[in-house]
Parts: structure tokens; C-alpha cells; sequence
């Protein structure tokens, strides 16, 4: 008989674990070598390849092995049509790219009521419709569908393809128009919730070392548009089949933070009450913990925040997360402290990815319910999915049941989850595709040596 752990298991479920329940695991990521020059530090002819700066300050730490030089660059990413809801081509808006109070501003400015703004609001994000071409707006005045093809477009991506996991997990594939392509997941549950996990950036900037996507760099920043888009896009597609798309994770490729403004910008449309409508618990903004940045959206977003963690100690996360070598740990936890204490019934959703040898000791548990403490917070469990190339090895299952017992015992609401889409390369941390240009893997200290793959 098939145990209800297992049918759990094979079904994706996230089980939330209070001291007392007990459950098991999941998933995560992929690393990769790298290519032979970077690897024999021949960097010069490569380095001139890469666009991002971010990279660049990896690569120069890579060829002088000092991995304290390394900090991701987080000033502003040259924006590529940054905040913009305009072409530069043709000069027309991008519908999408607009909050509603944007929207009923440029139609009044073209001599229309507000009335219409919201009637056109609402057929691109309601009622089913999610009109991609004028042809689509049924019901509004010809004048009016005059203006919009005249002065506006409706898409801010071209869909490539879509990939079906034997899980029922879909990948889509989007091209933008400067030819980078993207990718959005989209994770069936057969509890009625189903999730939409948008990328925000092309790449990403941090390089945590656990994560196939970093190994990209960063290419660019998302517009809002491109950023909403993937959830409309995913309930155009798919909705009929996987039926209503409730929840959305920005876990996709890139790291929101690092393109805050038009990431609260997206979030605020997705949940806009006339349009979309998701609701603000069940958007849910991941970030590797660029703190400044945290502050900025608790304040300005009311959507919720997850943190990925994945270590107790600066020694560990300044190797898997260089971000901490700017954002330590201490100060990431105490921002979650005060800038959590005065609000109602939010908590914070931190997630651990268990890396074999490397975070997954029972000090580590012990250290993680004490860190934790004074924060409202959930803990989300994820097993590492090793895969050929990862230099991580997966924590076996049973200890990561005893680290979730030591979490529960120290008062802490653990929840584990187990892998989407991994055969098509759609789990979290698999999104992406890799150029001839890798971000570095980092040194790694020497007490975690043999914990990892000796092939690498
Ligand atoms: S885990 Fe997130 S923040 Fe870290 S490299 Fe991957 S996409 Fe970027």
C-alpha cells in the first residue's frame, strides 16, 4: 500500500509542519563547471564579453582567488526600458506597463472618460478576457478602439514554446524584443491552487552557487510590463487547463530586489481588486536579502516577503549567498525584527535549501531556531536536487526530518516542499540558459571540501 507520505510526496503537496506533524521533503537547483578559460583564470579575452558589471567584479574575484573580494554590484542596472511603458521604436504605451491610476491618466489625456479607462482595466485583466489585440475589446466605443491601436500596444512578451513536466508542471518560454528569452513557471496543485512563478530579471547578478540561474549573470532588468504579462499570459494559456491560477512567486529568474521599482510596480497590478486580482497573501516576493530594498517593499507593498536563507553562520552564506558579504546575516534578521514588530499577522517566509554537509547539521537547526527568534516567520525546507555537474549533494531525508523535528521542537512553523518540473528543468533554481560566459563558482572553505563532489 502506498503510504500517505509517498501519495504526498508524488502529488507535490506543501505540508506545513507545526511542532507536533511530521513530513517530508524536496527540491532545488543546479550548478555547473566552469568552462576551461575561466577555470585556468585566462579571463581577459572573456571579460570583454560580458555586459554585466556584477559579473564583472565576480570574474575579477575568481582570477585572483579572493573570495572576500566578491560582492555582487548593486547599484542601479543600466535600466533597458527600466520603468517605461513605452516603445522606443514607435513611441507607444504598453498597456501593461501602467497602473490603473497611469491608465485613467493617458486616456483622459487623449479625451476620454475615466469610465472608459477602467472598462478598458478591466478587459485586460477580468473577466476571462485578457485581451492581447483591439479586436478583443468588446464593448468599447470605436473611437476608443481607434485611439488604443493607434497610440498603444497591448503584449510585452512573444511566447517560444511551452514544456510540460510529467508532474504537470508547465515552463514557458518568452522572447522579449531584444531577442533574451525568459522563463515563468507554472505549478499545478490539486488543492485548487495553482502558482505562477515569474521571472523579474533576465539572469541574475547574485551567484548563489546552488542556483542555476545565477551561473548567468545578469542581462537585464524585466519591465513591469514583461513582468505582468507572464501571469496574464499564464491564465490566457493555461487556465483552461490547469484551471484558476491563484498564486503568484516572484522565485523565477533573477533577483526582484535588484529590480525593486518595476517589481512593486508589477505586484501592485497583480493584485489591483478590478483587475487581476490576486490577493496580496498569495503574492509573494522572494529575495536573497538585499536589505535596504526589504525595507523598501515592506513599506511600499503589501504583498508578502520570502527570504531565502540557507545558512546560520556568515562563513557559510558569504560562500552559497555572496550577497551576505554586504547584507550580513545579523543585520538581515534584525531589519526582519524591527521592520516586522509593528505589523499585524505578516510573517516572513524563510527558505532553506539543504545543501549535504554544508547547512543541514543539527547545530545548524539548533542555531536556526535561535535566529529566528522574535521574527513571525515560516521556514520552508527544500532539498537540494543534485544533478550531473552540482558540486552540492542532497541531504538524505531522514536527517532532513530531524532537522525539521529540532525547528519544530525550538517553536517554529516548518514547511517542506518537494520538487516541480525538475525533468524539464522548471524547479526552482533550474531556470535559465547559460552562455559561453559563467558567473564563477566560489572558493570553497576549506572544513567544506569534502562535503561536496570531489569531481568538481
Ligand atoms: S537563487 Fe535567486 S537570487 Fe540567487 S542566483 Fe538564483 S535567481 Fe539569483
Amino acid at each position: 500500500m502506498v503510504s500517505l507520505t509517498t501519495t504526498m510526496r508524488r502529488l507535490g503537496i506543501i505540508t506545513v509542519v507545526t511542532p507536533t506533524l511530521i513530513s517530508s521533503t524536496a527540491a532545488f537547483s543546479r550548478n555547473l563547471t566552469l568552462p576551461s578559460p575561466l577555470r585556468n583564470h585566462g579571463l581577459t579575452n572573456s571579460i570583454r564579453l560580458l555586459k554585466s558589471r556584477s559579473l564583472l567584479s565576480s570574474l575579477s574575484c575568481f582570477s585572483s582567488s579572493s573570495s572576500a573580494a566578491y560582492l555582487p554590484a548593486l547599484d542601479e542596472f543600466p535600466s533597458t526600458k527600466a520603468s517605461v511603458a513605452m516603445r522606443d521604436d514607435n513611441k507607444k504605451v504598453i498597456l501593461k506597463g501602467m497602473s490603473y491610476a497611469s491608465l485613467q491618466e493617458w486616456v483622459e489625456s487623449h479625451g476620454f472618460r475615466p469610465g472608459q479607462a477602467m472598462m478598458l482595466w478591466k478587459r485586460l485583466y477580468k473577466d476571462n478576457i485578457w485581451a492581447e489585440n483591439v479586436d478583443q475589446l468588446e464593448g468599447l466605443n470605436k473611437d476608443f478602439k481607434r485611439m488604443i491601436s493607434e497610440h498603444a500596444e497591448f503584449g510585452a512578451l512573444s511566447f517560444k514554446d511551452v514544456r510540460s513536466a510529467s508532474d504537470g508542471t508547465r515552463k514557458i518560454l518568452f522572447t522579449l524584443d531584444d531577442g533574451l528569452v525568459i522563463e515563468t513557471v507554472v505549478i499545478p496543485c490539486d488543492r485548487g491552487r495553482t502558482t505562477v512563478c515569474v521571472s523579474s530579471q533576465v539572469g541574475c547578478a547574485m551567484n548563489c552557487q546552488f542556483c542555476y540561474t545565477g551561473r548567468m549573470g545578469l542581462k537585464r532588468n524585466l519591465t513591469a510590463a514583461e513582468i505582468v504579462e507572464q501571469a496574464v499570459y499564464a491564465r490566457r494559456l493555461l487556465s483552461h487547463e490547469v484551471g484558476s491560477i491563484t498564486n503568484v512567486v516572484f522565485m523565477g529568474m533573477g533577483e526582484p530586489f535588484h529590480n525593486i521599482d518595476n517589481v512593486i510596480k508589477a505586484a501592485n497590478i497583480m493584485v489591483d481588486e478590478n483587475g487581476l486580482h490576486f490577493s496580496p497573501r498569495k503574492v509573494t516576493v522572494s529575495t536573497s536579502g538585499l536589505v535596504p530594498q526589504l525595507k523598501r517593499f515592506l513599506r511600499e507593498c503589501n504583498c508578502a516577503l520570502a527570504v531565502s536563507l540557507n545558512a546560520t553562520t556568515d562563513e557559510v552564506r558569504n560562500w552559497i549567498m555572496p550577497i551576505n558579504r554586504k547584507y550580513k546575516l545579523s543585520l538581515l534578521l534584525e531589519t526582519l525584527r524591527e521592520e516586522l514588530s509593528s505589523r499585524h499577522k505578516y510573517k516572513v517566509l524563510f527558505e532553506y535549501v539543504m545543501l549535504a554537509g554544508v547547512n543541514d547539521s543539527m547545530e545548524d537547526a539548533k542555531r536556526l531556531v535561535e535566529l529566528v527568534q522574535g521574527i513571525p516567520c515560516k521556514i520552508n525546507l527544500i532539498q537540494f536536487n543534485p544533478h550531473s555537474g552540482s558540486q552540492f549533494i542532497q541531504t538524505d531525508e531522514d536527517k532532513m526530518i530531524k532537522f525539521r523535528n529540532v525547528l519544530a521542537e525550538g517553536g517554529c512553523t516548518v514547511l517542506m516542499r518537494f520538487s516541480r518540473g525538475n525533468d524539464q528543468m522548471a524547479a526552482c533554481g533550474q531556470l535559465g540558459m547559460l552562455g559561453a560566459i559563467q558567473a564563477p563558482v566560489m572558493r570553497v572553505p576549506e572544513q567544506f571540501r569534502t562535503a561536496l563532489k570531489a569531481s568538481v
